[in-house]
């Protein structure tokens, strides 16, 4: 066991780990390498308004619903945060983060900026970590290469990001902002950041 998968899966309260970063900058990956080495980390899944893209599965990449039902739940104050992105609503159910967290689990969310500064108000000890990609062009590159979009919502993720990336910085939200070029790498420096800050609790 790495030491810091001893750390998170010690007998120290749970709490959550905040993933955000432009379309395309890797976060998913490196959030499933998380969950591979941290023994006591789970996934928050979230709900979206979006289209299911091929490969995701429903209840377990996202819980996919209608405008209806999000907004019902949005009404009945189901969620931790919520936001909208590209034009499709998405938001983390709290009741199952409460649960994991109140259970000693560290609950990892993936999501844009505008849920980690809600996130931030709420939970203000959750860790807070930017995935940056190394280049624009890498993001672009990265971006075209999953061929799960149409070109244009591609062209509204990019346009998307640069706006994420300074509203990210200019938020004062994000404590760590890691630069995801090799992806061993930034895993290994995503890891001794979660080891340290839990430690720290
Ligand atoms: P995608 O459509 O590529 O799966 O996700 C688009 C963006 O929405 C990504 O930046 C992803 O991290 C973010 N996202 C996914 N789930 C949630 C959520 O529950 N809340 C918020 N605020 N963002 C989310």
């Amino acid at each position: 066991m790495s030491s810091s998968a001893r750390a998170i899966g010690s007998s120290r309260p749970g709490g959550l780990v905040v993933i955000s970063g432009p379309s395309g900058a890797g976060k998913t990956t490196i959030c499933n390498a998380l969950l591979e080495r941290l023994p006591r980390a789970m996934w928050s899944v979230s709900a979206t308004t979006r289209a299911k893209r091929s490969g995701e599965v429903d209840g377990e990449t996202y819980r996919f619903v209608s405008t209806e039902t999000f907004e019902a739940m949005r009404a009945r104050d189901e969620f931790l945060e919520t936001a909208e992105y590209v034009g499709h609503l998405y938001g983390t159910p709290a009741e199952p983060v409460r649960r994991a967290v109140a259970d000693g689990r560290y609950v990892i969310l993936e999501i844009e900026v505008q849920g980690g500064m809600q996130v931030m108000r709420k939970m203000p000890d959750a860790i807070r970590i930017f995935v940056l990609p190394p280049t624009r062009a890498t993001l672009e590159a990265r971006l075209s290469g999953r061929a799960t979009e149409s070109a244009e919502q591609l062209a509204r993720r990019l346009a998307e990001a640069d706006g994420e990336i300074a509203t990210a910085r200019d938020s004062g939200c994000y404590g760590f902002f890691v630069t995801n070029d090799v992806l061993e790498d930034t895993v290994s420096e995503v890891l001794s950041i979660i080891e340290k800050e839990t430690q720290a609790i």
